[in-house]
């Protein structure tokens, strides 16, 4: 039976990077990825904020950038308005990605265990004290440690498999989360402005989501769709079917010749209650930390990895791996980028329930224009002087019904804004400050005409 200080789940962008940063703070480290550690590769739209590469403890290599972005085009459903938002960036490639932070993990001191498969936490005594594995010969080991760090991606080996009384614990349910599929492809045709990563919104094509065509060269693209979970699971639709419909043999796609295929699901929605149990703590998208507006997930699954690390260390100095040991990443976690998340989460919601014609009308009365758009995008909020307050008036009374839901997603921001500025420093604030949580997102989809079942059924 092996022992480590710390077991890291998952050799993806958020595990490889946490382990890279526990090793070099020198802890003993196991990096436990069930793919082999060449194979280690994430579907994913493959474009990161400069400022997200900028954040990190390494440089990476050039080789991991396959092009280099100025910013994105947005795109209305009748594509007769288009914003450009400045804000520069990069497409990776995700083999090389991975394993370069895989090798940098390596190097720090970490032990991979590649083509081993976490199964699942071992609790002792109300606290995680490692994980079990199924190794490549076939056999069971159980690998001991003082925390264990779920960054297994999405389907969260580790955090969903604790008691449901544990808040990290909390599922992720479809009207949280966006269901992707996408194609890397070459095309036979110049892609005009490759500079540029371009984002459709419409309805029809992608239901409470976005399509997107991410230039990866001048004839290279990764373009794909995320429809909104809430729709798959009630009316059964799939992205992969939309995207054979509306854009597999359409202009966009000329000449296509399938370098890969690939989908998944991609969590969009607020922080997790909490981040932390006794000896357990999750990053990435086993922590739900994606961008719920964009679905940006790689920045902030570094971001989480950087902060948890942080924690991890802090508690190894006091020898506290309890839940209220951990309890500074939730904290400052919020404090980074949490509190804006939550403010997207509502912002995305508003955003669902807007059809066609109303992001027609929307975005061609520019009710927000391009800086705005990078403003909500960046902060999760707009603050206006009082001029802009009347532009931004005179702008509304054009277009009164999108204004009204605009009104109110902006009012609830502000809301939930204040709520996650009240976050309880210590676990024992926990159910209270959930329960107002739960009552603010209940008047809020009711003033929204949706139901959530977050808010009706306790998960
Ligand atoms: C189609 C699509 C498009 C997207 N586009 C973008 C984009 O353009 N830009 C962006 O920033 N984000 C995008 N995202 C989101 C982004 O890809 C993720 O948020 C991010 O990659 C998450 O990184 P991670 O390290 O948390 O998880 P992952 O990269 O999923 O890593 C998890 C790792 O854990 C391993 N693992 C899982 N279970 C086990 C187990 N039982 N035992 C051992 N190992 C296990 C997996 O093999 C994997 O290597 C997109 C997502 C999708 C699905």
């Amino acid at each position: 039976m092996e022992s480590y200080d710390v077991v890291v789940v998952g050799a993806g962008s958020a595990g490889s990077y946490a382990a890279y940063l526990l090793a070099k703070a020198g802890l003993s480290v196991a990096l436990v990825e069930m793919k082999s550690r060449d194979r280690v590769f994430k579907v994913t739209g493959d474009a990161i904020g400069e400022h997200h590469i900028n954040r990190m403890a390494i440089k990476p290599p050039s080789n991991v950038f396959m092009i280099k972005y100025e910013g994105a085009e947005l795109y209305s459903p009748d594509m007769s308005v288009k914003y450009v938002v400045l804000g520069k960036g990069y497409g990776l490639d995700m083999g090389k990605w991975a394993r370069w932070l895989i090798g940098e993990a390596e190097r720090a001191g970490v032990t991979v265990l590649d083509n081993h498969k976490v199964q699942g936490p071992i609790i002792e005594n109300g606290k995680v004290v490692g994980v079990r594995v199924l190794k490549p010969d076939g056999s069971i080991e159980d690998l001991m440690s003082k925390v264990v760090l779920d960054a297994s991606g999405v389907g969260a080996v580790v955090r969903s498999r604790l008691p449901r009384e544990w808040w990290i614990s909390e599922p992720l349910l479809p009207e949280d989360a966006s269901h992707a599929f996408r194609e890397i492809i070459e095309v036979d045709y110049d892609i005009e402005r490759p500079e540029y990563i371009k984002i459709y919104l419409d309805a029809n094509v992608a239901p409470g989501g976005y399509w997107w065509l991410f230039p990866k060269s001048r004839n290279t693209m990764n373009i794909g769709l995320g429809l909104w979970g809430k729709l798959s699971e009630e009316l059964g639709l799939n992205p992969r079917h939309n995207y054979e419909k509306y854009l597999m043999n359409s202009n966009y796609t000329r000449g296509r010749r399938v370098i890969h295929v690939g989908g998944g699901i991609v969590p969009t929605r607020r922080p997790l209650p909490s981040l932390v149990g006794n000896g357990v703590l999750a990053a990435g998208d086993a922590a739900v930390t994606v961008n719920p507006v964009h679905g940006g997930g790689i920045g902030p699954a570094l971001l989480s990895a950087e902060l948890a690390s942080k924690a991890i260390i802090e508690a190894f100095e006091k020898g506290d791996y309890s839940e209220s040991g951990l309890w500074r990443y939730n904290l400052e976690y919020l404090r980074a980028y949490g509190i804006k998340q939550a403010m997207l989460d509502v912002f995305r919601l508003m955003l669902q329930t807007l059809t066609n014609d109303q992001l027609n009308r929307g975005l061609r009365a520019r009710l927000l224009t391009e800086d705005e758009v990078l403003e909500i995008s960046e902060k999760g909020t707009l603050e206006l002087s009082l001029f802009q307050k009347i532009k931004v008036g005179l702008r509304l009374m054009r277009v009164p019904d999108v204004a009204s839901k605009l009104r109110l997603a902006l009012r609830y921001m502000g809301e939930v804004k204040a709520l996650y500025s009240e976050y309880p420093s210590e676990p024992r604030g926990l159910p209270q400050w959930y329960s107002r949580l739960v009552d603010l997102y209940r008047r809020y989809a009711g003033d929204l005409g949706i139901t959530l079942k977050w808010v009706s059924q306790r998960f």
